[in-house]
């Protein structure tokens, strides 16, 4: 909790910075999906802890305070904010919570737009004339900036028509944009001129309509979106849907994307549809904004902070996000090169989870000073892989601890001796190369706890590398019996022996394939815990880091390096590799389970199977194999040539004892 409170008082105050930046000063210092995704976060903090919300907290307010230059006005109701939403299942969330303040949610329908990014601005008209303009400010109080306004082309001095809203007083709400080609060409002549350029339109529109000068402003290209219509009689505006088009027939644009839908489902079909469709848009949004038609039930639904429950913004994933750095670990590649991985907090970016990123070497966490501990700005590179762009130095804690490679290639490595080659910045274990590596990893693959192929011992193995004729693990399945002849070390008997070995061993038991993987921390046990909750290796292959943590016996640093190893494209190439060559682990059959929770004893010789193979039975079908007899042992399978001594020991502890027979009987 204390942590909590210390981490959301340090990120509010951070957006405090930030909003000022933007909504006042106009000048942003960090991207939008920056504040987002600390937003975000302040949030989930404050719905865990109700009591960290304080008045002042960026969470409660809208937007800045107006400037000192311009006089200031109240607004007749509360320009707010809108509650953002990234998925549909936040969409299905919205629906769900404002359901049960009102049932009659179930069978409305929704006013869709986009959400334009700008400025928002309240023109005032009384009998049809534009009296007043006033920014949105912090949502209460607003600057008044009518001289500026006024010189916006697409904004009617006097109402159009003859609309009854041309009489009394009418309130036109909206947001006020540069259009993206308008902006470019701004920029263009500011390039010519060797100016600093405009940083993005949203600026640019809201610093222009504070100027003090309009005539400044007047050289602008601004345009005005109408995006609401307020009447002192509520019940004149019904619907948003008649509030765009009585703002169509008073003059103002309403944009080409405003429509309605029937229910959430077509809002939800029609935003994925728009993610596309806005690139061509004349100006940039970000989303859409949804809102309940009826205003009515809109009102009823009332408002929660600074958000009204009847809207959302939903955003489309941002490229950018935040997040802390949980630890960083060291990655050990095929060729022996070490690299560091920054282990997070998971978090989306563009529309994925990212739990790790490759922090290149060590040079490259001292040049960005990333420690573990920090809060840090992660971007998709080429849409794809996660990279670190930079550390929120404002939320670094005291105990962030700097990463220090050495250290750690020790800890992770005590056998192995480090080196980094002349200048280069990466280290690379020493006395060993990609070939040795190679070796080393066939050699485990083969060997009797994983895959178990006889005759591809050390020799052989060094053999098939040292000739070229393998290259990754999956390589020993394309052996042929031509092949090996044509070395020195075998003859046409042990060459087709090795190659008959091999190919039987095509669909082995999933916990013998995941160990001999050689993946980090997966030791033959674990390979089992994992093989008895995941049944497939797809299933691990797709499992979250929180599922694998939490089975018995696997923690988070063997679970890490399990992500980190499904992670690795060369990994995952070679996995579909594996499957093209039609190399695949057999999956645990759960359906019978017969064995559940059932211990099992093999003594003396079976003759229809080897031990290992009744072993892997017991298990496939939910039993568990001891290697010894014990108090809680449940069956002894008695084969041939049983020394009386065992037999004794489990006729004291009351063992049930069953022939070969019967236990083929059992696990059929
Ligand atoms: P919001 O996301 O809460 O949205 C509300 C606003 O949406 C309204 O005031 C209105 O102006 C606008 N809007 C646009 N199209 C609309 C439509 N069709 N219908 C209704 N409303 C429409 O906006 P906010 O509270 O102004 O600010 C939050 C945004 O500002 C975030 O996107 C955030 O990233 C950005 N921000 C960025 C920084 C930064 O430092 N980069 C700092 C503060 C805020």
């Amino acid at each position: 909790m204390n942590d909590s409170k210390q981490r959301a008082q340090k990120i509010r105050k951070l957006l405090n910075t930030y909003s000022h930046e933007y909504h006042v000063l106009d000048a942003p210092t960090v991207e939008d999906a920056v504040y987002d995704s600390l937003f975000q976060e302040l949030k989930a903090i404050e719905s865990q802890y109700p009591e960290l919300v304080v008045p002042e907290s960026t969470t409660q307010r809208v937007g800045g305070v107006p400037a000192a230059a311009f006089s200031k006005f109240e607004h007749s109701q509360p320009m707010m904010s809108l509650q953002d939403c990234f998925s549909d299942d936040e969409a299905q969330a919205w629906i769900t919570r404002i359901k049960k303040i009102d049932s009659s949610v179930a069978t409305t329908e929704f006013w869709v737009d986009s959400k334009k990014d700008g400025l928002a601005c309240a023109l005032h008209y009384q009998d049809g004339v534009l009296i007043r303009a006033v920014t949105r400010g912090d949502g209460k109080v607003g600057e008044v900036v009518t001289a500026n306004v006024r010189t916006i082309q697409s904004i009617p001095l006097r109402l159009l028509g003859d609309h009854t809203f041309t009489k009394g007083y009418t309130e036109v709400r909206g947001e006020i944009l540069i259009y993206k080609e308008d902006f470019e060409a701004l920029n263009a002549q500011k390039k010519l001129k060797g100016e600093v350029l405009y940083a993005n339109p949203r600026n640019l529109a809201a610093g222009t309509i504070r100027q003090l000068d309009p005539k400044l402003v007047a050289e602008r290209p601004l345009k005005f979106h109408g995006y609401d219509v307020l009447r002192s009689t509520a019940t004149e505006v019904p619907t948003n849907s008649y509030a765009y088009e009585a703002m169509r027939e008073l003059g103002f644009i309403t944009g080409t994307v405003a429509h309605k839908e029937h229910d959430l489902d077509n809002v939800l079909r029609y935003a994925h549809e728009f993610s596309e469709k806005r690139e061509t848009l004349p100006y940039i949004t970000d989303g859409l904004v949804v809102k309940i038609d009826n205003r009515e039930l809109q009102k009823t639904l009332g408002s929660v902070g600074k958000n009204p429950r009847g809207a959302i913004a939903y955003k489309y994933p941002a490229e950018q996000a935040t997040t802390v750095v949980r630890d960083i670990v060291i990655h050990l590649g095929r060729t022996g090169a070490a690299t560091p991985v920054a282990v997070f907090e998971p978090v989306a970016v563009a529309g994925t989870t990212v739990k790790h990123a490759s922090l290149h070497n060590a040079d490259e966490i001292a040049r960005k000073d990333i420690r573990i501990g920090d809060t840090v700005v992660i971007y998709k590179a080429g849409d794809i892989i996660p990279q670190v762009e930079s550390v929120v130095i404002e939320l670094r804690p005291k105990g962030a601890k700097r990463f220090n490679m050495e250290h750690v290639l020790k800890q992770q490595y005590p056998d192995e001796i480090f080196e980094r080659a002349g200048n280069e910045v990466v280290y690379r274990m020493k006395n060993t190369n990609g070939i040795q590596l190679l070796k080393r990893s066939l050699q485990h693959f083969a060997s009797k706890s994983a895959l178990d192929i006889h005759t591809l011992g050390a020799k052989n193995v060094a053999a098939l590398v040292d000739a070229g004729l393998v290259a990754d693990l999956a390589d020993t399945f394309t052996l042929t019996t031509a092949q090996l002849v044509a070395l020195d070390r075998f003859a046409d008997v042990s060459a087709t022996k090795l190659v008959e070995a091999i190919q039987s061993k095509k669909n082995p038991p999933l916990d013998r394939f995941l160990f001999g993987l050689g993946i980090r921390h997966v030791g033959a046990q674990t390979a089992i815990d994992l093989a008895k909750v995941f049944h497939n290796l797809d299933n691990l292959g797709t499992a979250s880091f929180k599922d694998v943590q939490a089975i018995e016996g696997v923690g988070t640093i063997v679970a890490e390096s399990i992500m980190l190893w499904f992670e690795d494209e060369a990994n995952q190439a070679l996995l579909a590799k594996f499957r093209k060559l039609q190399v695949w682990p057999r999956d645990i059959k759960v359906a019978s389970g017969k064995l559940n929770n059932r211990k099992f004893v093999v003594t003396g010789t079976l003759l229809s199977m080897s031990r290992d193979e009744a072993a892997q039975r017991i298990k496939d079908l939910g039993g568990t194999f001891q290697a010894t007899l014990s108090k809680d042992t449940d069956v002894l399978v008695v084969g041939k040539n049983v020394g009386s001594s065992k037999l004794a020991k489990a006729a004291k502890y009351g063992t049930t004892q069953i022939d070969e027979t019967e236990f083929k009987g059992l696990i059929v």
